[in-house]
């Protein structure tokens, strides 16, 4: 089976059950964005090819997996040999922090905001990431809201302060306040996703109320300016209720901004419970157009260093998987 096929095969399933022995490391537990919760996930790699893979019990795939760090995956009636990758935090090759596991807001297919968490302080950030330096290249910061846009910005800010000791790259996805691009920039940060999630600003209204679509495109508009094409990346859920032509419009958009979209599969959880998973072909169809798109502007997400750009678990990314 070729990769791309058992990777759409695999977003679609939205899981695998696994059994055997897994290596050390190889589970990633998820405290944020629309894959938060569950009984964590493992990374399945061939290549530069690599999937996550949420594990559950129910899931049409089978995972066997070894101590040593080979995988079979089962999937489509084939048995595909392949690495389970030890993770950082969150992802392989990564420290990707949740700062802050809670919302103020209620986004219908997020389940951050019907967990209870609570802020993680600067020193656990710096802890967190002091424990799995050995395996990882790359900082990551999300989080939820709090109290405000402004004091998340704030206190995230001051979070990047606190990391930039360990000298690696970090990359910084957060609801942006109005200075947010600017003052992430001036911190050193060398990537930032800020997320549009929805492909029209109608669906934004109905799927993140109290949220100001605008804030979205504006910040993505100025980090462009400051970080550069293929540094500005923004997750858009695919099966949301939009249509192909607002889907594609909306990659359109982004990519004509300079932005990466990053097309993430919906899970669907919290308020979107009872939607379906996207199919193969929508998944198929929309990295095509997307590949073809970011050909033609000239840039993609192939450098990126942090987030999901880099890891690409759980998205169709044509600079790595077409
Ligand atoms: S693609 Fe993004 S959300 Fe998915 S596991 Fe990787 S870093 Fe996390």
């Amino acid at each position: 089976m070729q990769w791309i096929r058992l990777k759409e095969e695999a977003l679609a399933a939205g899981g695998c059950r696994v059994v055997g022995r897994l290596p050390e490391h190889a589970v990633a537990d998820s405290t944020a964005g629309p894959g938060a919760g569950g009984r964590g996930a493992v990374f399945f790699s061939i290549g530069q090819g690599r999937v996550r893979l949420p594990i559950a019990d129910e899931a049409p795939l089978t995972l066997v997996a070894y101590p040593d760090g080979r995988g079979v995956l089962h999937c489509g009636g084939e048995e595909i040999e392949g690495r389970i990758e030890p993770v950082g935090l969150h992802c392989p090759r990564q420290a990707f922090i949740t700062v802050s596991p809670v919302c103020r807001y209620r986004c219908r297919y997020c389940s951050v905001p019907l967990r209870e968490g609570r802020r993680r302080s600067i020193e656990e950030c710096v802890d967190l990431v002091s424990k799995v330096r050995a395996r990882i290249d790359a900082i990551a910061l999300t989080s939820g809201i709090l109290e405000s846009i402004e004091e998340e910005s704030d206190y995230v800010c001051q979070v990047v302060r606190a990391l930039t000791e360990f000298g690696l790259p970090i990359g910084v996805s957060i609801f942006p306040a109005a200075d947010t691009p600017e003052r992430l920039h001036a911190l050193g940060v060398r990537e930032v996703k800020f997320n549009l999630e929805t492909s029209t600003p109608a669906l934004f209204e109905q799927h993140c109320p109290g949220l100001p679509y605008d804030g979205v495109l504006d910040a993505l508009a100025s980090s462009v300016t400051l970080f550069g094409r293929g540094r500005v990346f923004s997750n858009v859920i695919v099966g949301l209720g939009e249509s192909w032509d607002e889907l594609s419009g909306c990659i359109d958009l982004l990519v004509g901004m300079g932005v990466v979209p990053v097309l993430r599969p919906l899970n669907p959880v919290a308020g979107c419970i009872g939607y379906g998973r996207p199919g193969t072909v929508l998944l198929d169809r929309a990295a095509r157009h997307l590949q073809a798109r970011l050909r033609e502007a000239g840039f993609d997400g192939g450098g990126a260093l942090t987030m999901c750009g880099a890891c690409t678990g759980c998205d169709i990314a044509p600079w790595r998987d077409l």
